[in-house]
């Protein structure tokens, strides 16, 4: 039996960097929001028993062991005494190393999907702390809906949006790694970080205008010295009508705010600037469901 699921990715609308644990990695305060697109398309099939195969369309992207798919089946073939008999096959659609969560939404899927293909033997407890296990962004994408992750990203809290946001991204075609990101990120000052407060209160009745001077992103600074095409996008973002033009997680993808309406205007008036040749999306935020908006 074949089936087939939808890996979306995230931006990340506010991202502070708070201190360096003392395990290398870093406490950050952020605030993911899901998109409609681009998402990933993964595919399960039945395998001979005992096999495990995962192949992905995208040459940038290992097949078997490295790939995060394969390390979710692993750990969920694990924790539940089962004996893999799977073949996943991912659709790449997300660009990778590219600051949207692409790994980390396949695996999420992975872990979802074979848990409703075997009748759900783990709680959404226990496939978080396998997510968790995987990667800080994994548990996020478990449940996509707008949040707020703390720790190393992976201490959710749902945070009420309720209307998406259009927004158009641009990828530059290179990858950063998130190392790389985060030990440069001292380099060059930042400026000051907006108060989150402020942006959680902002989010709940959502207006790109009321938002865009909001948006942050301790990593970006660095990433646009040592990266001068990235910068030049943040700025084709707001030159072709968004709000703001930001590095989305460790980048390179960037992203802006569009005014209501104007998101496959302004992404016809990048491509028209920079080219076909650049990635490009007009896509929209998920809103989070209708359950998580306390009316006020
Ligand atoms: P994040 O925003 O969570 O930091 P990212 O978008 O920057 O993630 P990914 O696209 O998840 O980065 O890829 C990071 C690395 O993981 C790549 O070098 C890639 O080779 C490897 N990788 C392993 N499995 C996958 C997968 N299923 N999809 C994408 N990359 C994968």
């Amino acid at each position: 039996m074949d089936s087939s699921i939808r890996a979306v990715a995230k931006i990340n609308l506010y991202l502070d960097v708070l201190r360096r644990r003392p395990d290398g990695y870093h406490d950050i305060a952020t605030v993911f929001l899901p998109l409609e697109d681009p998402a990933d398309e993964i595919r399960l099939s039945t395998a001979a028993p005992g096999v495990l195969r995962v192949t992905s369309d995208h040459a940038g992207v290992p097949d078997g062991p490295g790939n995060l798919c394969w390390r979710a089946a692993e750990a969920f073939a694990r924790d539940t005494g089962l004996a893999p008999s799977w073949e996943i096959a991912i659709r790449k659609r997300i660009p990778v190393a590219a600051g949207l969560g692409g790994g980390s939404s396949d695996a999420a899927a992975v872990l979802l999907a074979l848990n409703r293909r075997h009748g759900e033997p783990l709680s959404l407890e226990r496939l978080r702390r396998l997510a968790v296990g995987l990667g800080a962004d994994v548990a996020f994408f478990l449940a996509p809906s707008p949040a707020l992750g703390e720790g190393l990203g992976e201490v959710l809290r749902a945070v009420p949006c309720r209307r998406p946001l259009e927004v158009v991204l641009a990828n530059p075609g290179f990858p950063i790694a998130a190392a790389w990101a985060y030990a440069n990120r001292g380099r060059v000052a930042l400026p000051p970080a907006p108060s989150l407060e402020a942006v959680l209160a902002a989010l709940a009745d959502p207006s790109p205008e009321a938002l865009a001077p909001l948006t942050y992103n301790a990593l970006e600074p660095a990433i646009l010295d040592k990266f001068p095409l990235v910068a030049m996008l943040c700025r084709g973002l707001v030159e072709a009508g968004c709000l703001c033009g930001h590095v989305s997680g460790s980048g390179p993808t960037v992203y802006g705010l569009c005014p209501a309406g104007q998101g496959d205007a302004i992404r016809a008036r990048l491509v028209e600037r920079f080219g076909d040749d650049l990635w490009t999306c007009a896509t929209r935020t998920l809103a989070s469901r209708p359950e998580a908006v306390t009316e006020p």
